[in-house]
Formats: C-alpha cells, structure tokens, sequence
C-alpha cells in the first residue's frame, strides 16, 4: 500500500522547528498541533461528498457536505495524543480511540496497558495516529488490535518515519496507507529515529 509525504513547504517549516533541539516544549506542543491539522487535511482529501440544498443571503444553490463513512480517530498513546488535538480541530466530529503500548526498553517490543474504541469502529474509517513510525513495532501491534476489534478500513498518520518502521507495517499490513511529514535516515541502536526529533512524548509533555 501507499506511502505519501507530505510536502507542504509550510508543514515542513514546522517539522524543522519541531526538530531543533532548542525549540521549548510549548512551542514543541504548539507546532505538532499545527502539523497534524495539516496533516489531516491531506489525508482526508478524498472523503466523498454529496450536494445539498443551502440558500445564501442572495440564492439557492446545491453545495457539497461531506458523506459516506463516519470517522475514527485512533491515537497510540502517549505521543498520539499531541497529534489528535490538531486533527480535532480540522475533524471535531470525529470519535476518538486510545491504544495504550509502551516499548520494552530491551526488546523494544509493544506491550497493552489500555484499550478503548467506540462500539461502531468497523463502520468507521480509522486513521491511527502517532508522531514517530520507528522500529514499526507498536503500529503493527495497534493496527493489528484494531482488525481484531472489527475495525475494515485503517491508515497510518506520522510525523516522521524511518525506512525500517515502514516496511515493517507495510509487511504486516499491506492494506494500510501510510501518511507522513518526512522519511528519515534511519534508526540507532536504541531504536530512535536519525536525525529525527528525540522522543517525541517527552518533548511533547516536558518529562525529560
Ligand atoms: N519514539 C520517539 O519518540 N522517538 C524516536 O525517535 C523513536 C521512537
């Protein structure tokens, strides 16, 4: 399946910002808000529409609303979080999910600790949310839960990306177009992104 990049001169502007390790953790915040609304309007450019009557101040005239299937918001905690307010703000219909996964410092495995989505979610087009697609690991681990929920129509939001983390969801799951700001080097042995932005929960909520 797809992978888009995002290349708005704008969005990238603030994904520089984002990245300086000098920019403070409200600005941090601030930008990352900024970046997912833009990235929300991207991804949801081909939602369908449909004419419906509306009347001006001056005539009445047939102008298009939006249709077909309702939205789902799915955010992997922590880091999701700083992404799904800029979404809400282009979306505020949306529902909203939460997947909790934390890595194992050791084997850098996802591991559940929370787990919330409205009853409808195999109705509902999900776009998953969370700034850095690293090792791919966690995002296998959500899109997976969410299939198993009932959940048929999936994508994948990130900030950045590293090649590993992508072809690592692509092989897992092929089905699942993949939306980002930039595509980075690589990871380290830690299994952070280079160059990247450090860890983005931590800079998102001053924890470090
Ligand atoms: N998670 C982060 O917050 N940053 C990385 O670079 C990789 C994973």
């Amino acid at each position: 399946m797809s992978v888009t990049v995002v290349r708005h001169p704008l969005l990238q502007h603030k994904l520089t910002h984002v990245r300086s390790a000098t920019t403070t953790t409200d600005n941090f915040r601030r930008l990352v808000r900024e970046i997912a609304a833009m990235l929300a309007y991207e991804v949801t450019r081909d939602l369908p529409t449909e004419l419906v009557e509306v009347t001006t101040p001056i005539a009445a005239c047939r102008s298009p609303v939006i249709s077909g299937k309702k939205l789902c918001l799915v955010s992997i905690l922590r880091a999701g979080n700083g992404m799904l307010d800029g979404m809400i703000d282009l979306l505020p219909g949306a529902r909203v999910g939460h997947i909790g996964l934390y890595r194992d410092p050791q084997t850098l495995a996802p591991v559940e600790y929370y787990f919330k989505l409205p009853e409808d979610i195999g109705q509902r087009r999900v776009i998953v949310v969370d700034p850095m697609l690293a090792t791919g690991n966690s995002a296998v681990a959500a899109l997976g839960r969410l299939k198993v929920a009932g959940a048929t129509s999936l994508e994948l939001v990130n900030l950045l990306a590293a090649p590993e983390g992508i072809r690592t969801v692509q092989a897992a799951h092929p089905d699942v177009p993949i939306t980002v700001a930039a595509i980075d080097e690589r990871l380290d042995e830690q299994g952070y992104i280079v160059p990247g932005l450090g860890d983005a929960g931590d800079r998102l909520y001053g924890t470090r």
